[in-house]
């Protein structure tokens, strides 16, 4: 009964109150989504140009990245995202993961599809794969905000979804271990592919809500790599700046 008062509640609190902003809650004109002032903010957010080797944002187009100095990440090819984990994104992830905003993942994903750098991304797509949650978890939660994006991307850009990967175990928060030894531990072994035929020789982008160290999201493609896919993206839709300076001096 309780759970059942609470899947009410989270129903009611992600709804989309017509007239009124997603995020803030300010009127809107016109039944727009968003009003006028965090329209602006995600419209400067989405332009940001960003490093496609690790997605970071950088000063102009060819500017060299201050972050990974264009070494990228090994196991990723092509790393993309709607922005900074920040404002006006960061409401919108927490109403997406929190309130299971159905709506929120589906409003992300328009926004996505309709940027030239996500379209280019999913022309480099076979296949879309969500970061899976552990058995026990999904069905206590029953949402994976992973899969909502994923699930929403590939309706609004024709790019088919798989799910060839199980979680073996639930893996503690990252961001509650500060050792790095720590850390792989908590992942390494954490997934495992279950049908290696819909990886091998595909363009696998891997997709989650947010990424900051990548370390989930590294475990994930060290288990896809096992399959021998033909290249490994990823596409997220906030990247999290692991120093939690919101890449200010960039
Ligand atoms: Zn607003
Ligand atoms: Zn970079």
């Amino acid at each position: 009964m309780l759970a059942l008062a609470r899947r009410f509640f989270d129903d009611f609190a992600a709804t989309v109150f017509p007239g009124r902003c997603i995020v803030c809650r300010a009127a809107t004109s016109g039944g727009a989504t968003f009003c006028d002032d965090c329209e602006s903010k995600l419209r400067k957010s989405e332009s940001r140009p960003q490093c496609r080797d690790c997605g970071s944002p950088v000063a102009t187009e060819d500017s060299p990245c201050q972050r990974c100095r264009g070494r990228g990440f090994r196991l990723f090819d092509e790393v993309v995202n709607l922005g900074v984990y920040a404002e006006p994104l960061r409401p919108l992830v927490h109403r997406l993961k929190f309130y299971h905003g159905w709506s929120a993942g589906e409003i992300l994903a328009i926004r996505a599809a309709a940027l030239p750098r996500v379209r280019e991304l999913m022309r480099h797509t076979d296949v879309l794969v969500p970061v899976p949650l552990h058995g026990w978890r999904q069905i206590t939660r029953g949402f994976n905000q992973a899969d909502v994006i994923a699930t929403q991307l590939g309706k609004q850009t024709g790019t088919k979804v798989r799910r060839p990967v199980i979680r073996l175990r639930q893996t503690k928060a990252q961001s509650l271990m500060t050792n790095r030894l720590d850390r792989l531990k908590n992942l390494s072994g954490a997934f495992a592919v279950t049908r290696p035929a819909a990886l091998r020789g595909k363009r696998v982008t891997l997709v989650d809500d947010v990424m900051t160290t990548g370390a989930t999201l590294k475990a994930l493609a060290r288990a896809v790599a096992t399959a021998e896919p033909a290249a490994i993206n990823v596409f997220t839709i906030a990247l999290a700046d692991p120093t939690g300076h919101t890449f200010e001096a960039i």
